[in-house]
């Protein structure tokens, strides 16, 4: 049987229970499931503001947005960020007419502290910080950063639902914290995801925004008689990019499997790390943050011949991926080429393997044969 690398699972009876009260409400749109969601998801994180959305790529697109129009940033801004990450994060920053500005990761495979505060420059405004694979690599060393030159804090979390650092949620030290709850991530739904602002706000403006900048609790208030409930004014140039009471529906089930799904995300980990420790010149791991529960999105490994064991354990019917190709080789980031070696080296030599509930340990064990066989003899 083939061993895929992302299996998402759902408690079939228990969305359906809850898609079955939207369709017999006929309430299947924004409200009902969204905002009993974005109640639970406060309750679970710790957070104050959450919105849930259609996408974490809209979440970040409209988190630049806000910021830039809310803050005065202009077009010539730089926002730092990683090259190793899903297209989205970097797009988000361009789709605001800002400046993306690479810097190098760490042996975390999330972004270098170091390099970060190197390419700091008057015009930086912000970072966009990644926790890859939902590891949160030196984020509180980023926080002090941000703190100390007065920077402004993006934390793409769509790998981190569930993370928790020394027990608690990392996030309310973040300006804005976007999740993503699309079809593979550790919390799946089918496309969905959550934008949780610390100024209540931007919450405010994040609802408008998300809905084509419709305000229509301010008419409300100013037309009393009730005649005329179906008139709004629209305050923004908007997005159509909130969720819906279908998706909402999924993830309320999802959540409440979170943490027990995560922990055993973190045990087939343990098995991947603990199967490897006797090739671990051969095999590089990634380097964990202490006292931390990462989600486990990923379990990525580092080889010298990557492409090679990639192509073994598809022969061996076991299905690996790349988490990520630096950025800066793709046309879109190709002016910042070069600037980010360390990313350039884990682009060409990382590899994620399977990672899903539905792996047992005999499956994690016969991967960590062949990979072992591979690195063994093909170096
Ligand atoms: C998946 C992903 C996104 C985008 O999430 P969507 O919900 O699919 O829009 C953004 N950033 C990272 C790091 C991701 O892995």
């Amino acid at each position: 049987m083939a061993i895929q690398l992302f299996v998402p699972t759902f408690d079939v009876e228990g969305c359906l229970e809850e898609i079955r009260e939207c369709l017999e409400k006929g309430w299947t749109g924004l409200g009902f499931k969204t905002v009993q969601f974005e109640n639970s998801w406060k309750e679970y994180t710790g957070l104050k503001n959450a919105h849930f959305l259609n996408s974490a790529t809209s979440g970040l697109n409209i988190a630049f947005d806000i910021f830039k129009e809310k803050y005065n940033w202009s077009d010539d801004d730089e926002i730092i960020t990683t090259p190793l990450t899903f297209v989205s994060s970097n797009h988000a920053i361009l789709l605001a007419n800002l400046r993306a500005i690479f810097a190098d990761v760490d042996d975390t495979l999330c972004l270098s502290p170091k390099d970060v505060e190197n390419k700091i420059t008057d015009k930086t405004k912000a970072i966009l910080y990644v926790g890859m694979g939902g590891n949160p690599g030196n984020y509180h060393q980023i926080v002090e950063l941000c703190h100390k030159y007065n920077l402004k804090l993006i934390l793409d979390a769509a790998h981190m639902a569930g993370t928790r650092i020394d027990g608690e949620t990392p996030g309310r030290e973040a300006d804005v914290v976007v999740y993503s709850f699309q079809a593979v991530k550790n919390l799946p739904t089918a496309d969905s995801g959550m934008i949780c602002f610390k100024e209540d706000e931007f919450d405010e403006i994040v609802r408008k925004k998300t809905w084509l900048g419709i305000n229509k609790d301010t008419y409300a208030r100013t037309n009393s008689s009730g005649n005329y409930k179906w008139k709004y004014d629209v305050e923004y140039v908007g997005q159509k990019y909130h969720g819906n009471s279908i998706m909402a529906a999924i993830g309320l089930v999802q959540l409440k499997q979170l943490d027990k799904d995560n922990s055993y995300r973190r045990q087939i980990a343990e098995w991947y790390s603990r199967g490897f420790s006797s090739v671990s010149d051969k095999v590089r791991l990634v380097e964990i943050t202490k006292n931390s529960e990462p989600s486990r999105h990923l379990f990525q490994i580092i080889v010298d011949n990557r492409d090679g064991l990639m192509k073994a354990l598809n022969e061996s019917e076991i299905y690996a991926g790349v988490h990520y190709t630096d950025n800066t080789q793709y046309r879109m980031y190709e002016y910042a080429k070069g600037t980010c070696p360390n990313a350039e080296y884990i682009s060409d030599h990382v590899l994620s393997l399977p990672m899903h509930l539905q792996l047992s340990y005999s499956d994690v064990q016969y991967i960590i044969s062949q990979v072992i066989e591979f690195v063994s003899y093909n170096d």
